[in-house]
């Protein structure tokens, strides 16, 4: 998969499987955005809409801050996806990226307790 530098969005109810890369899907009903990582390693980037974690904004474009940091991935790509485009960071530092995922874990804990695996289920339409 090649990297992608330009991302339109797709608003959906829940993200189909697989991902289809260069398309930013914004579920207004799960306030959960999803992507495939810009590097095309073709991993999925799920970012929680919510005042403390990513908010996007549509006008025309779609811009999703703060950035993205893959830590989960390998290829840990840092980027900003801003009015469509990817706006390419250095990759965070190893101190940096311990602390981003010690910081998504939290988050993603919190979200687990708020949401049950249904809820997942639903938003990926997966059967796990
Ligand atoms: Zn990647």
């Amino acid at each position: 998969m090649s990297p992608t530098d330009r991302y339109i969005v797709r608003f959906v109810e829940s993200f189909p499987t697989p991902l289809e890369p260069a398309i930013l899907y914004v579920s207004v009903a799960y306030s959960t955005a999803g992507h495939l990582c810009a590097c095309g390693c073709g991993g999925e980037v799920v970012t929680k809409l919510s005042p403390a974690r990513w908010r996007v904004s549509f006008d025309g474009e779609i811009s999703l801050s703060p950035s993205v940091a893959a830590t989960a991935l390998p290829c840990n790509s840092h980027y900003f996806i801003t009015r469509g485009e990817v706006d390419w960071r250095r990759p965070l530092s190893e101190l940096q990226t311990n602390r981003a995922q010690i910081a998504d874990r939290r988050a993603i804990n919190d979200h687990r307790a708020a949401f049950p695996r249904q809820w997942w289920k639903r938003l990926f339409h997966r059967r796990w």
